[in-house]
């Protein structure tokens, strides 16, 4: 094989930083996936907490019925007692009254409470699978983050021999192409490069001038005027 020209040298390094590129992108998806993971157990998990926040609340509530109720009980053999002691016919008769009355609401206040307890057992209910929820994304998360860092060490190995080849082909640059070459990565990375695609720019579809295409045409590279990228010819031509 002949010594590489100015184009094949600058193709593969586009190709070296395109795999850069996507080793890059790789390497970023991890944090983002345990990220999108965190926020999900965070959320079971605040569900499990409003849930215990919402059985406490409604056991005060049967709670504090149940209070009523026996103090309500507790009036009603009060009256009861007072009623047996009275001494006017009017006065039993009143208390009668009042007993009935209360009779009444205490009937009201048990169909209450049988509400508020059967309201306790639905939330109780509930209370396994929000606790399975809250283990079931702990664990998914925790194996994402084992799995991403066995992937960040494969990538991380890539990136360092990606990096030591790209190393290797730009050091057979020509000293000038290669200023040009860096003036452009350092920019827009990969972007700062494109192939000629039918007499016209790779990156921008500028159409390219005659000197610029028999600079191509021979092996070097050109720079677009309309963006600057870095171009050569493409593969298939050269
Ligand atoms: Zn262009």
């Amino acid at each position: 094989m002949a010594t590489a020209t100015t184009a094949s040298v600058i193709r593969t390094l586009h190709r070296i930083q395109r795999q850069l590129t996507d080793l890059r992108s790789q390497l970023a998806a991890g944090p983002k996936q345990i990220s999108i993971q965190s926020k999900r157990l965070q959320n079971v998990e605040t569900e499990r907490l409003d849930l215990a926040a919402t059985l406490k609340k409604a056991r005060k509530h049967a709670d504090e019925k149940q209070l009523l109720l026996r103090s309500s009980e507790a009036k009603i053999t009060d009256l009861e007692t007072k009623r047996n002691t009275a001494k006017a016919n009017r006065e039993y008769q009143l208390l009668g009254e009042q007993i009935d009355a209360d009779k009444m609401a205490i009937k009201v206040l048990e169909d209450e409470i049988l509400e508020a307890l059967e309201r306790v057992d639905e939330i109780t209910n509930q209370q396994p699978t929000a606790t399975d929820n809250v283990k079931k994304f702990t664990d998914a998360l925790e194996q994402l983050k084992k799995q991403i860092q066995k992937e960040a060490a494969r990538l991380e190995e890539e990136m360092s021999r990606v990096l030591s080849k790209l190393e290797e082909v730009e050091s057979e640059l020509a000293v000038e192409t290669r200023e040009v070459y860096q003036r452009v990565v350092k920019h827009k990375g990969e972007d700062g490069m494109a192939s000629s695609e039918g007499g016209c720019c790779g990156g921008c579809h500028q159409q390219l001038t005659g000197k610029m295409l028999s600079q191509l045409m021979a092996g070097n590279v050109a720079m677009c005027r309309s963006c600057g990228r870095l171009l050569y010819e493409s593969e298939t031509n050269s």
